[in-house]
């Protein structure tokens, strides 16, 4: 196990190959790392349906990384994001570029880089135990039965995340945000809505409304509203399709009429999802084993930030490992380095959502008087969020 250099090669074990998890296993076997990537599943079921909006600074990262053109060519641009009230009343606009894509397809083309360059891909293994076993190694454990083992684990394994139950037993789980989530694709008629490269997003009076076509008669949508009571995806799930549609429709009957076309337009499966943040955790790693992306800070996804920030955190991690033998070190600056933005934009995403899905009547009054001040503010604050950009990749990390 040496490299060319006859230094010997770190083993990395990289939990999860959703987003964050595979952009880190290629951004490490390019730096000399020797990557295992373990994922539970191999396609989930949560990722039916489910498009998101991938940020200018995501993208930032797969350019770096010299992947965005093979990554997004799955996706479609928007170039800008417009916001309306429930007349219809173009409030807003954000000029940003960004890209929607399907969570599946995006999550796929990652891996699909990732093993090109040389990380080794394990699927159906679902993390159940992790122990330090002395001498700096980690044992894992999975649920099949079969155990490996590694110099560095690094957990990006979602908002539910197992690594950080089993590293962090004191942190907090993850808590409902009291949203509901949903996603899908309609066909309309051709020339009823045009392909104008644009994401419309409408504040309606019971819930919050997205939607671009990407071609002619072909729209992607997504909805998000207040539900209290928590019920677990395999509950919402128990609603079929044609039902869950229409109550949709039903709660957007105020709102502008195109967004009831989209909804009773729906063809093919409709996503749904409890909406999960993670607290702030009091640390991020404990030895030489860390959690990243959501794992780490599940923000609610009112900014459209998540995956962007896994990406972030990928890569940035990467350079700190590469940067510092010792991997509580490398822990430490990365997790110093990222703390406040994260804050940040935990707290933004917060008040986004507050303003997006109110669940009280009151709240609703008020946020229909205050949405044209909010929603500027939001944009200015989404263009803060948005203007991160790497640093320069070290120069051996190149070869791939
Ligand atoms: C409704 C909704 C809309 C969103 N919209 C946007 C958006 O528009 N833009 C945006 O940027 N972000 C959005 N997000 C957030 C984004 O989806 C996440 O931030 C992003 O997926 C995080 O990537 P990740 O790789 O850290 O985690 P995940 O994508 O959750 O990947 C975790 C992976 O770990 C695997 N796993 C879990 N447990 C184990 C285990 N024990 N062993 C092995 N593998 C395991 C899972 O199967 C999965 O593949 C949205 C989120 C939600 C809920």
């Amino acid at each position: 196990m040496k490299n060319e250099n006859s230094t010997p090669r770190r083993r990395a074990a990289v939990v999860g190959a959703g987003i964050t998890g595979p952009l880190l296993s290629l951004c490490l076997v390019r730096l000399g790392f020797e990557v295992d990537l373990y994922e539970a599943y191999l396609r989930r079921a949560q990722d039916v349906g489910s498009f998101l909006n991938l940020a200018p600074n995501g993208r930032a990262v797969l350019e770096r990384l010299g992947l965005a053109d093979r990554v997004l060519e799955q996706g479609t641009a928007a170039g800008s994001i417009t916001f309306a009230n429930h007349k219809g009343r173009v409030l807003a606009e954000n000029p940003e570029r960004t890209t929607n894509i399907m969570r599946g397809e995006l999550s796929a083309a990652l891996r699909e880089a990732a093993t090109g360059a040389g990380a080794k891909l394990h699927s159906a293994k679902r993390l159940v135990a992790l122990d330090d076993i002395g001498g700096d190694v980690w044992r894992l454990g999975f649920e099949d039965g079969t155990r490996a083992e590694a110099d560095i684990v690094l957990g990006c394994d979602g908002v539910h995340s197992t690594t950080r139950r089993l590293l962090l037993p004191d942190a907090p789980r993850a808590a409902y945000t009291e949203v509901v989530g949903s996603g899908g694709r309609s066909r309309i008629g051709a020339g009823e809505l045009p392909v104008d490269g644009t994401f419309h997003m409408v504040f309606g009076l019971r819930g919050f409304f997205g939607y671009q076509v990407m071609a002619p008669g072909d729209v992607w949508w997504f909805e998000n509203h207040p539900e209290p009571r928590e019920r677990t995806f395999a509950e919402l799930a128990e609603t079929d399709d044609a039902q869950w549609v229409a109550a949709l429709a039903e709660r957007h009957r105020p709102d502008p009429g195109v967004v009831r076309r989209i909804l009773t337009a729906s063809t093919g499966p409709v996503g749904r999802w409890p909406v999960y943040e993670v607290p702030p955790l009091g640390t991020w790693h404990r030895g030489s084993a860390a959690v990243l992306g959501d794992a780490a800070h599940a923000v609610a996804p009112h900014m459209g930030a998540g995956a962007a920030l896994g990406m972030e955190d990928a890569y940035e991690l990467a350079l700190a490992l590469h940067e510092h033998p010792s991997a509580q070190r490398a822990f430490t600056v990365f997790e110093e380095s990222r703390r406040d933005r994260i804050a940040a934009l935990a707290k933004q995403a917060r008040q986004t959502g507050a303003v997006m899905t109110p669940n009280r009547r009151l709240a609703r009054v008020i946020r229909d008087l205050m949405l044209p001040v909010a929603i500027k503010q939001g944009v200015r604050k989404g263009s803060e969020a948005y203007s991160y950009r790497p640093s320069r990749w070290p120069a051996q990390g190149d070869r791939n």
